[in-house]
């Protein structure tokens, strides 16, 4: 998941200042483990139309740290969510069950 950004602390302050609106995307969240310098990825999502609401949407659960990754359509946000989603663990993650396509778009890692 290089090409994601972050880790971000999921606060809502820090959220609205890194995550950009208004735009599809997909995201991670999670644990930071500082002694590690590392985060451990519990939870992978996205956003169709806005990414910086759906990202806020969890602050004050159960996580406290985010990556994101901004992108142009719903359907290049679907296709890097099902790629972390399966480098992450699958169903093994909080997130569970496979993630669904908006409208007719396979998963590139099942197909
Ligand atoms: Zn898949």
């Amino acid at each position: 998941m290089a090409e994601f950004r972050g880790p971000v602390h999921l606060a809502a302050s820090e959220v609205e200042r890194a995550v950009p609106s208004g735009t599809s995307g997909a995201f991670a969240l999670g644990y930071a483990r500082p002694q590690e310098g590392a985060v451990f990825i519990s939870y992978v999502g996205r956003a169709d139309t806005d990414l910086r609401a759906a990202v806020l949407s969890h602050v004050g659960g159960r996580y406290t740290a985010c990556f994101y990754l901004p992108l142009a359509s719903p359907a290049e946000a679907y296709a890097e969510e099902c790629r972390l989603w399966h480098e992450m663990g699958g169903e093994d993650l909080d997130s569970g069950d496979h993630p669904v396509p908006p409208g007719d778009h396979a998963c590139p890692v099942c197909e």
